[in-house]
């Protein structure tokens, strides 16, 4: 069984792909982290995350690399969101997602074109959004409660700039799938949105 879980930035898709992973006993792919790894190399090589070129030859990064706390970042996510505009690499990144998701038995991949180009055959696709506000909300008492001092208005402009990017490129645009259920977790908390994306999933499996 393949579950595909897409979503925006800091909707908590990662931790319910999680979560869904634990519970059916999946393995759980976090697609974000290896855009992050390219947006990081880049920077190792000094190079420019607008560059095409540069973005490219950042995708054979080590595999060391993913295990780098340093991608964790806000700094890194940014440079994640710019260097994923570039169509050669999110080819580049394409063999590896979906070897993950052809492997026997299954899996759970979060991204943001899991159900639509990594995963079309996704048995099923969630698409999990909350908004603006309370993503930024989340993202800021996560950031707090690890002693990083930012302003919540920062936060949410790096938020809506991640969006519009995100929305607005032209190759495999953040967008649920026809398919998707799409579940707004803008009211619920951690508790409460895992076991509204389960009784979709079990709904959907019925
Ligand atoms: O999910 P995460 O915040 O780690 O993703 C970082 C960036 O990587 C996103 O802002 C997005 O631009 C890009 N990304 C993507 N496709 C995916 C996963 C992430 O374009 N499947």
């Amino acid at each position: 069984m393949i579950i595909a879980v897409d979503g925006p930035t800091a909707s908590g898709k990662g931790t319910i792909a999680k979560q869904l992973a634990d519970h059916f006993g999946l393995p759980h792919l976090d697609t974000g982290l290896l855009y992050r790894a390219v947006g990081r190399q880049v920077a190792l090589n000094g190079g420019d995350p607008d560059s095409e070129a540069d973005a490219l030859a950042a995708c054979d990064f080590p595999d060391e690399l993913l295990q780098d706390e340093i991608l964790r970042s806000e700094a890194v996510g940014g440079l994640a969101s710019r260097v994923s505009v570039h169509p050669s690499v999110r080819e580049a990144l394409f063999e590896r997602q979906r070897a993950f998701a052809e492997q026997p038995g299954g899996a759970v991949l979060d991204g943001r074109d899991i159900g639509t180009v990594i995963a079309p055959d996704a048995d099923v696709k969630l698409f999990i959004t909350a908004s603006v506000q309370e993503r930024a909300r989340r993202r800021w008492l996560e950031m707090t409660g690890r002693e990083i001092e930012i302003p919540l208005s920062e936060i949410e402009a790096d938020i809506v700039r991640r969006d519009a990017r995100d929305i607005n490129r032209k190759d495999a645009p953040l967008k649920a799938a026809e398919d998707a259920m799409i579940i707004d977790t803008t009211a619920f908390d951690k508790d409460q949105a895992f076991e509204a994306v389960l009784e979709a999933v079990e709904q959907k499996l019925r």
